[in-house]
């Protein structure tokens, strides 16, 4: 089975993607390790990609959608694939529909873990780290015993710059113009699946694997 999975930042795409494969016995696909992976392998993309990183340039579709390319091409896509943090953008998405007619094949789901954006920032700005022992907290999630002090060591707690709602929200609104109009694309296909994000991380997974089940393929 083929999918793409989509998430803002906070809605638990990772842990969430990390069970699906495990489940479905089919390769994790984030954009990150195919880069990594095409720099390390130093293929013709691999290394075009890098000499736009290394300038801190934005790599070009056209290389992106290369990579990936060669990716689903590796024996372990044969069964199916999850692709995480790709497509981005609506130009990516039509040129993923278009690499996969190519390659006789299409996404079977697109699975989309909603989240409302003042739970996503809760989420991303409970993080404490203890100046100390660098022991980390959540405030919602895994509280210290005694507010801003360290269980282990008894440190002072701290937030770091980029977990403060104005960097977190700044970063949260990059995303969501991209992820809103993905959506836009794909909602009429008919293979968007919504999933409440607000469940248990249990829940959420139960709901996505059931969702898959009923996919035809
Ligand atoms: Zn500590």
């Amino acid at each position: 089975m083929n999918i793409v999975l989509m998430g803002l930042p906070g809605a638990g795409k990772g842990t969430q993607a990390a069970r699906i494969v495990q489940e479905l016995k089919i390769p994790h696909i984030s954009t990150g390790d195919m880069f990594r992976l095409a720099v390390s392998e130093e293929t013709p993309l691999g290394l075009e990609a890098k000499s736009y990183m290394d300038k801190g340039q934005l790599v070009p579709d056209r290389v992106t959608i290369g990579i990936v390319r060669d990716r689903l091409n590796k024996d372990d896509c044969s069964s199916g694939f999850l692709l995480d943090g790709f497509p981005r953008t609506v130009p990516q998405a039509i040129a993923l529909d278009e690499l996969l007619q190519e390659m006789s094949r299409k996404i079977d789901a697109i699975i989309y873990i909603e989240v409302e954006q003042d739970e996503l920032l809760r989420r991303l700005t409970g993080r404490r780290i203890c100046r100390d022992c660098g022991a980390t907290y959540h405030v919602v999630f895994s509280p210290p015993e005694k507010q801003d002090v360290c269980d282990h060591c008894g440190g002072e707690l701290y937030q770091r710059n980029d977990d403060r709602d104005e960097t977190v929200a700044k970063r949260l609104e990059v995303n969501v113009k991209g992820l809103q109009d993905l959506i836009k694309y794909y909602e009429p296909t008919g293979r968007l699946q919504r999933i409440d994000g607000k469940q248990s991380i249990e829940n959420v997974t139960k709901e996505i694997l059931s969702q898959l089940r009923g996919v035809q393929t």
